[in-house]
């Protein structure tokens, strides 16, 4: 990889519709930024193209100007431009008012909004004299991108870029990913066991030859318990245990759960089918019967999903009001702490990509408790059953995990690690040391991307 390094640097533009943390709904918005940051700091040039939505987290955005406006697609379209975490960001707003709805996604013309974002965004490449060496767009959001760059723009200025297509969840706009894998130069998806997962899919099989898996990293900077302002005490590996402790009486206090040291299971989510909600609702009654505190992070954009988790609460609340708490919302901060007070996250997902949760978990000291599927597989190694597959990547175990869908196999899993928490403190302690000392950072995907982003141009 020594050799990559030295070359000289690429440009790459992102164009995507999510981005951490001002627009962001899922993992794809943390990885857009944090694989972006990790490109940059190998010495790249990396800009971002997004729209310009109403709900932006404008406190994050940086320096944020006016730059100029063209007109495109029978509306007129202001350009802005700021820095998020370090990271330059065009932001398109079309004045149609595409954008202006008070949400990312969730209009009945989503497909319309994006497949009009992507159009106006290499619009703006080409006018504004742009040669980027790499076009990256990720899911059914910006996948008409390879589509409309290869049908027009790759003939008209834009002639040197090469397009490179992410797969983040293939559940959605099948149709739209299909298209974008035929016109890419390469694509990936977010881990390697998902990527044979999904190599059976219509939209996937005919081009496994440019298809490959890379797993997701986390940003060690955004995510760091050493430089945490929402945690009381900062702290490494050297000092976890009296960290996690603050935090978890900071979390507590916060939510108005009994303090005290007992197992605390910590759950982070959108409420969806994909993330195993009926082994989610299994587990909160299992942590509390063998005597553990569950605090659950997590909004359901389907309304019955929410109502249901709304009851669910309300019944808890009443029953267990010292020992869980469901907080049905999206929230940030309170991430932070949970990830930092709980033992245990537990991500039972009945597919998953690759999961950033289980990986900011470790960064936290806390111990991942998941189903063995897609990126939950290549990253959590059961302390029983993996350890030959965890050395085989040069790491010692570091979790626990699960087979099956149902309540039996959560129950496994759950039940050894609680006990593993009641019957051995101090080889507990030393697993939370342990995964804190382990490297999910970008610093190895961002170099196999890297050598995809050669390869394309090739
Ligand atoms: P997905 O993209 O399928 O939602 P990932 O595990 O890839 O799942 O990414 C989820 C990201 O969103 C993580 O950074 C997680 O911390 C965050 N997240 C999920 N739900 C919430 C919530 N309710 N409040 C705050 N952060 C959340």
């Amino acid at each position: 990889f020594g050799g990559i390094v030295k070359e000289p640097p690429m440009h790459i533009v992102h164009i995507a519709v999510e981005m951490a943390p001002i627009a962001k709904v899922g993992g794809l918005g943390d990885v857009v930024t944090s694989l972006s940051r990790a490109v940059q700091d190998l010495k790249h040039n990396v800009d971002i193209i997004l729209p310009k939505y109403d709900c932006l987290k404008l406190s994050h955005v940086k320096d944020l100007q006016y730059r100029r406006s063209y007109s495109w697609g029978g509306t007129e379209i202001k350009v802005w431009h700021g820095k998020v975490e370090g990271l330059p960001v065009y932001f398109l707003e079309p004045q149609n008012g595409f954008f202006w709805k008070g949400c990312i996604y969730g209009c009945r013309n989503d497909a319309e909004r994006f497949g009009f974002f992507c159009h106006a965004a290499l619009e703006y490449l080409q006018q504004d004299g742009f040669h980027p060496d790499i076009i990256h767009c990720h899911d059914w959001s910006s996948a008409p991108v390879a589509l409309l760059f290869k049908d027009h723009y790759m003939h008209y200025g834009l002639s040197k870029a090469r397009v490179v297509f992410t797969i983040h969840n293939l559940e959605f706009g099948a149709h739209f990913i299909e298209k974008a894998m035929a016109y890419s130069d390469k694509a990936t998806t977010v881990s390697h066991t998902y990527s044979k997962e999904v190599a059976g899919n219509p939209a996937v099989a005919p081009h496994l030859h440019k298809f490959h898996g890379i797993l997701n990293g986390i940003d060690p900077d955004i995510w760091d318990p050493f430089n945490d302002k929402i945690i009381p005490v900062s702290y490494t590996s050297e000092n976890v245990i009296e960290g996690k402790r603050a935090a978890k009486e900071a979390l507590q206090r916060r939510l108005g759960l009994k303090v005290f040291d007992h197992p605390l299971v910590g759950i982070i989510t959108r409420l969806t089918h994909q993330k195993g909600i009926h082994l989610i609702k299994h587990a909160i009654w299992q942590a509390l019967e063998r005597n553990g505190q569950v605090v659950l992070l997590g909004s359901a954009p389907d309304p019955r999903i929410q109502n249901d988790f709304v009851n669910l609460a309300n019944q808890l609340h009443s029953s267990h009001g010292d020992r869980a708490r469901l907080c049905l919302t999206y929230d940030e901060p309170l991430s932070h702490l949970i990830y930092a007070g709980a033992d245990f996250i537990l991500v039972p997902s009945i597919f998953e990509p690759c999961g950033l949760t289980q990986l900011v978990a470790m960064r936290y000291g806390s111990i991942p408790v998941v189903r063995k599927t897609g990126g939950l597989y290549d990253t959590v190694f059961d302390v029983d059953h993996d350890k030959e597959r965890a050395q085989a990547q040069g790491l010692e175990p570091n979790g626990f995990s699960f087979e099956g869908a149902d309540s039996g196999g959560v129950d496994y899993a759950l039940n050894r690690a609680i006990s593993a928490w009641y019957d051995g403190r101090d080889w507990f302690n030393s697993l939370c040391k342990r995964v804190m000392e382990q490297d999910w950072s970008w610093n190895r995907p961002a170099l196999d991307y890297l050598e995809l982003y050669h390869a394309a141009r090739k």
